[in-house]
């Protein structure tokens, strides 16, 4: 049987991966329309400096990431975060360190009493009843009040989805919360059932030597394939017992066909086939977000954590900064510093469009305002982002069933990303694990 996956993400590597474990005898076919694999995990080498262009690493909460990383024989690779990254910061008027004990929340000036005292009474609080979709902001509005969900649950938003707490669905994007509410009544409820449930830590950043390029090359070598780089696929059509995938490397005729690139891109590809298809598909909406890095050899900051997020009330050109070289130090060369800002997201979508130069002087800016950091730096490396992060609105999980209802009138056309059920790569690597067992079933 032969099997095209289009887009060599994650999900479509892992796809690919898992695929090839279950049933070597597949023929597989992959297409990218960039000339490496990858997507948004990319890794890029400047002046002796590593930036990322997307993510930096995968949790180990969930334990996706690290299962592929084992059965794909590279665990030589990884790389923890070091312990300095527990060091985290929010920027509201000023820097404030994120709390990480009850002792330090109580201790801490991010809120008042009065609402420190609002998000203790959250055990007061009962459960929903309904199981409608809400936002996360009416969810935490409700549960540990305004001032909590304003600094806290903005600054998580913004870092995690690029996108803001009333226009994301809490049950499409922290499936976890609610379970905690539905099971336990409540928040803390959930945390201290589950702590006593499960003893242990939790999980860690994990990252690779030399960035997660070097992950992407060694998923790529464990794979026979016939690749289809630099050849961006236009269109899907059916002839009844299979498809044939058009791109600019030609014409392929599968049995099957998995569609891994970006929602938009899927809907111009299938338009033909289905245009009720494509248009759902393009009803999924993104956050552009651009990443700007810099480098330095000489830096007064001690960078002395994981890096900093902003609130929307703080006002800021951007979402916040990651301090890479403190988190993984092998991303500066010795003596030296790196780090990268992030901007744009819903909060500010138009600052992604601006040129490179007003890029670098928005992320200068925001580095300047939040940490005091005036210097030139002496490497800079710019990333943007149009279709940066899927949004997962209120009724994002209904339309995903819908969606997925209506593809299922394709027999062997298989719609695999990080738009529909889970952006972090743990998730895109879990549902592509999904997937590869669905299609390699006799
Ligand atoms: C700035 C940023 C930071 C992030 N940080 C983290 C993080 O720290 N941790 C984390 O877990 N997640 C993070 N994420 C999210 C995570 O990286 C992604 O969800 C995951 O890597 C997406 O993988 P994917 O394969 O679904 O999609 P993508 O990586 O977007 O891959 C889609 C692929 O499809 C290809 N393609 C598009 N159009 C076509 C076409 N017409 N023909 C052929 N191929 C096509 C693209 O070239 C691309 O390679 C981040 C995302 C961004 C943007």
């Amino acid at each position: 049987m032969r099997i095209a996956i289009i887009g060599a993400g994650i999900s479509g590597l892992s796809t690919a991966f898992y695929l090839q474990q279950a049933r070597p005898d597949l023929e597989l076919l992959i297409f990218d329309a960039n000339p490496e694999p990858g997507g948004t995990m990319h890794t890029v080498e400047r002046d002796g400096f590593r930036f990322e262009a997307g993510g930096n690493g995968f949790l180990t909460s969930k334990p996706d990431g690290l299962d592929l990383v084992k059965e794909a024989g590279a665990e030589h690779l990884l790389l923890p975060s070091s312990d300095l990254a527990r060091r985290r910061f929010i920027f509201t008027d000023r820097l404030h360190r994120l709390p990480e004990t009850p002792p330090a929340f109580l201790s801490s000036r991010l809120l008042s009493l009065p609402q420190k005292m609002r998000v203790a009474a959250e055990v007061f609080i009962p459960g929903k009843r309904d199981e409608s979709d809400e936002t996360l902001q009416d969810f935490g509005y409700r549960r540990v009040g305004k001032a909590f969900t304003d600094v806290f649950l903005d600054a998580m938003t913004a870092g995690i989805y690029a996108t803001t707490p009333d226009r994301v669905s809490v049950n499409a994007a922290f499936p976890l919360v609610v379970r905690l509410e539905r099971e336990h009544g409540g928040l803390f409820r959930g945390m201290i059932a589950r702590r006593k449930r499960q003893a242990g830590p939790g999980g860690i950043l994990m990252s690779f030597k030399g960035g997660v390029g070097r992950f992407i090359e060694h998923l790529q070598k464990t794979l026979t394939a016939d690749w289809r780089l630099d050849a961006p696929v236009h269109g899907i059509r059916t002839d009844g017992a299979g498809y044939r995938v058009l791109s600019s490397a030609g014409e392929d005729r599968v049995d099957q066909v998995v569609v891994s690139a970006t929602a938009p891109a899927g809907a111009r590809m299938l338009q033909d086939l289905d245009a009720e298809l494509a248009a759902r598909l393009s009803a999924i909406d993104y956050s552009p977000i651009a990443v700007v890095g810099f480098g330095y050899r000489h830096l007064d900051h001690p960078l002395e954590g994981f890096g900093l997020l902003t609130t929307t009330a703080a006002r800021l050109p951007i979402l916040g900064v990651l301090w890479d070289s403190s988190i993984f130090p092998d991303r500066a060369p010795a003596g030296g510093k790196s780090l990268r800002v992030m901007l744009g997201g819903q909060r500010n979508p138009d600052l992604v469009q601006q040129d490179e130069d007003g890029l670098v002087e928005t992320a200068r800016e925001g580095v300047r305002l939040t940490m005091g950091v005036t210097s030139d730096p002496d490497v800079v490396f710019i990333k943007r982002w149009e279709n940066g992060i899927p949004n997962y609105p209120v009724g994002h999980l209904r339309a995903m069933e819908e969606l997925f209802k209506h593809a299922a009138r394709y027999p062997g056309l298989h719609l695999n990303c990080n738009a529909y059920r889970g952006i972090a790569m743990n998730d895109c690597i879990h549902n592509s694990r999904v997937l590869a067992e669905t299609i390699s079933r006799p």
